[in-house]
């Protein structure tokens, strides 16, 4: 397109005619084909979808056992069966848990794989536990208004977020809510919005985390919140824009070497020994947790899933997590502390290597057998990996709790010694994202 300088209003005007429309206009896409994944890499999403291949599926949710069923409740259900050994109860339980967290059709199709007496009856039971839940949604307006007014009085701001953000773009997608960018009228500072629907949370208690963790536990590798409000019936989150994305993008496209890696670790264990020092556990340690800055700044994201411990509730128990990356101790039903984010943090490194944690092609329920039950994972080719990488994982996936290393002990490792600095991770995120760097 060609346009010439002009002085004057009348030439202007005049010149306004000779500005033709656009010729020969090119969009260019800067695609290239990996020939190790056999993929297109760069391709924009609509483009992504049309391709998509029967291999290609959705991240795996997080599992959240609901308040509802209980112990008992299962029980009750599966005495009415007939006899079920003892091992078999922890299965129906976590089968029955993940039914819970997710929605029917996504139920419906994990248990066609199942292929089980399993999924069908906890099936059953869901479709019987969901009648009754509507029956208590019917009936349970008022214990949702006070769970309302709860939350109103924590949340920071009470006007209408919409005076002061405005432009607001869709980024990303959760089992809680949608993340929106939005721009800060005033300021014209950029900004990431989480809104989660009230009514549609497995346990809507766990909201409160949303407002108070990122609040009351600021540190510089934990993504900064700036306010929450109440919109009608979503909790919305304001926080820190962390514009590189989640690190599952770095992990399933591109090669980190050791360096790399030991820089995301450090990072990750400064905020992991903060908080665990402050009794929080935030349960739902993965790749789709971290975030990365264009600076390379590592943060970790997404506080709805975590427990808080203490001199008198030292442990706790319910099953929360994402299957690949949970403890054994959490799937065994155990009584847990702050240890599982550091097996969680062990599948991490595994992911940074591989490109996905172990058994990922098995179905959740599979893997978590398999967890539970054998020896900790390792690299599927060890002898790739330095001595001091081995030693590092090896010291986080250890299966008893007491014997696995804690945060502040990884972070005394020598092989964080060879951490790059945050600027090397950003070499990562323009090997595959032209637009952020
Ligand atoms: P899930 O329960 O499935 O883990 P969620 O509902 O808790 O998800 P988040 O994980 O917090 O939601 O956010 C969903 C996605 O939105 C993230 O994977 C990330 O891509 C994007 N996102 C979240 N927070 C930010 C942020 N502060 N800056 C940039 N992107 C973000
Ligand atoms: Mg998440």
């Amino acid at each position: 397109m060609l346009l010439r300088r002009c002085c004057c209003n009348n030439e202007r005007k005049r010149l306004k005619a000779s500005i033709s429309l656009p010729t020969d206009f090119q969009h260019t896409i800067h695609t290239t084909f990996d020939p190790d994944s056999q993929r297109f890499v760069g391709l924009p999403p609509q483009w992504q979808s049309l391709l998509a291949q029967p291999g290609d599926r959705p991240r795996p949710k997080p599992i959240v056992e609901g308040e509802e069923p209980s112990d008992a409740e299962v029980w009750t259900f599966l005495e009415s069966l007939g006899p079920i050994p003892d091992d078999e109860f922890v299965e129906y339980r976590t089968s029955i848990a993940q039914l819970g967290s997710i929605d029917l059709r996504a139920a419906q199709l994990e248990i066609q794989w199942q292929e089980s007496e399993l999924g069908l009856r906890s099936l059953s039971f869901y479709d019987t536990l969901t009648r009754n839940r509507l029956r208590n949604v019917e009936g349970g307006a008022d214990e949702f208004d006070t769970f309302r007014r709860q939350l109103s009085s924590i949340v920071s701001r009470n006007d209408d977020p919409h005076t002061r953000l405005e432009k607001f773009i869709k980024i990303g997608e959760g089992s809680t809510g949608i993340v929106c960018k939005a721009v800060e009228k005033m300021t014209g500072r950029v900004v990431a919005v989480k809104k989660m629907d009230l009514r549609k949370q497995q346990r809507r208690e766990l909201l409160f985390n949303e407002v108070v963790i990122m609040r009351d536990y600021p540190h510089a590798h934990i993504v900064q919140m700036y306010d929450t409000y109440l919109v009608e019936d979503e909790l919305w989150v304001v926080m820190e824009y962390v514009e590189g994305g989640a690190l599952t993008d770095v992990v399933t496209k591109m090669r980190m070497d050791e360096s790399h890696i030991a820089a995301v670790c450090k990072a990750c264990l400064k905020a992991l020994a903060y908080l665990h020092s402050q009794g929080v556990i935030h349960r739902d340690i993965k790749s789709d947790s971290i975030l990365l800055s264009t600076t390379g700044q590592v943060k970790i994201s997404d506080f709805g899933f975590c427990a808080q411990v203490c001199p008198e509730v030292p442990k706790r128990r319910s099953l929360v997590g994402t299957p690949y990356w949970m403890a054994p101790e959490v799937i065994s039903r155990l009584p847990y502390g702050p240890e599982v984010d550091i097996w969680s943090l062990g599948v991490m490194m595994i992911e940074m290597v591989e490109g996905e944690p172990p058994y990922f092609n098995e179905p959740p329920l599979q893997a978590m057998r398999r967890i539970r039950d054998m020896l900790p994972p390792m690299f599927k080719e060890a002898h790739k990996v330095s001595s001091k990488f081995l030693t590092f994982v090896e010291r986080a996936l250890v299966r008893d709790p007491l014997q696995r290393a804690s945060a502040f002990e990884l972070l005394q490792h020598p092989f964080l010694k060879q951490a790059a600095p945050p600027s090397s991770l950003l070499t990562l995120l323009k090997g595959y994202r032209h637009s952020v760097c």
